[in-house]
Parts: C-alpha cells; sequence; structure tokens
C-alpha cells in the first residue's frame, strides 16, 4: 500500500513528456528555419590611443573602437569592425549566438526527455517480486500461457 502511494503517476509523465515534445518540436523547427548568415565570435570594444600628442586621448582612456573577438584552435583573435560593417557583423555575430542559445536549451529538454522516459520505466515496473512466487504455480502458468 505505502509502496504503491510512493510510485509517481505514469499518465502525468506521459503529460510531461508529451509537453517536452512540443517545445523540442518548436525549438528544432527555429533551429531549422535559420537561413540567415552565422558568425562566431562576440563584440568587445576597446580604447585605444592614436598616438597624437595633442590628442584629448593623449591624458584620457583612448579612442573606442569595435572588435569581434573569436576563439579559433584556441587562440583567440580580434578583428578591427569598421563603421561599414559593424551593423552586418552584429546582426550575423546575434544570430550564431541565438542558434547556439536554442541547441543548447535543446539539449536540456531532450536530457528531461530521457529523463522522463526512465522515471516512466520505473512506474510502469511490475513491483510484484518474482522470488517469492511458489515453483509449481509459476509453471502452471507458463505451460498455460504457451498452450494459449
Ligand atoms: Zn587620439
Amino acid at each position: 500500500m505505502f509502496a504503491y502511494q510512493m510510485r509517481v503517476n505514469p499518465s502525468q509523465i506521459r503529460q510531461r513528456i508529451r509537453r517536452l515534445e512540443g517545445s523540442l518540436g518548436a525549438l528544432l523547427g527555429q533551429l531549422l528555419d535559420e537561413r540567415g548568415a552565422l558568425r562566431r565570435g562576440s563584440f568587445v570594444t576597446l580604447h585605444r590611443k592614436c598616438g597624437k600628442a595633442t590628442c584629448h586621448c593623449a591624458r584620457g582612456s583612448g579612442h573606442p573602437a569595435d572588435y569581434l573577438s573569436t576563439r579559433r584552435e584556441g587562440r583567440t583573435r580580434l578583428f578591427y569592425l569598421s563603421r561599414e560593417i559593424r551593423a552586418q557583423v552584429a546582426e550575423e555575430a546575434g544570430r550564431y549566438r541565438a542558434f547556439r542559445q536554442r541547441r543548447a536549451l535543446l539539449a536540456k529538454r531532450m536530457r528531461s526527455l530521457l529523463a522522463g522516459l526512465d522515471e516512466l520505466a520505473e512506474a510502469l515496473e511490475n513491483p510484484e517480486p518474482l522470488g517469492g512466487q511458489k515453483k509449481g504455480k509459476s509453471q502452471g502458468r507458463w505451460r498455460s500461457a504457451r498452450s494459449d
């Protein structure tokens, strides 16, 4: 009785898995619908001094300039972003970031889905022990099950 009460209701687990399925499908749809170019990296603003002795930056923090920072083969590289390409690169980098975030969320939901299936298997497991049955009775069951 007590052991039965502790078991989780299988239909609740199924409902949870169905909701995950819907969310997984939506995420996968968004990932597959992506048509725009992606660009790996993140934006960095660096302040650099131009070198002119009379410029205000000589005593200040320098002129701000935007760069794209990317890691390839373990090395970080900085690419200067001119005013002409900055907006486009920002868009592509934003798409890349969104893509990776959705993929991470998808992976998380997939792990939940697999955990849910494990829970379902546990909830459906027959709690009756096999060891306690009498030999003659179980053999008789086998025979009748086979002849059916
Ligand atoms: Zn300057």
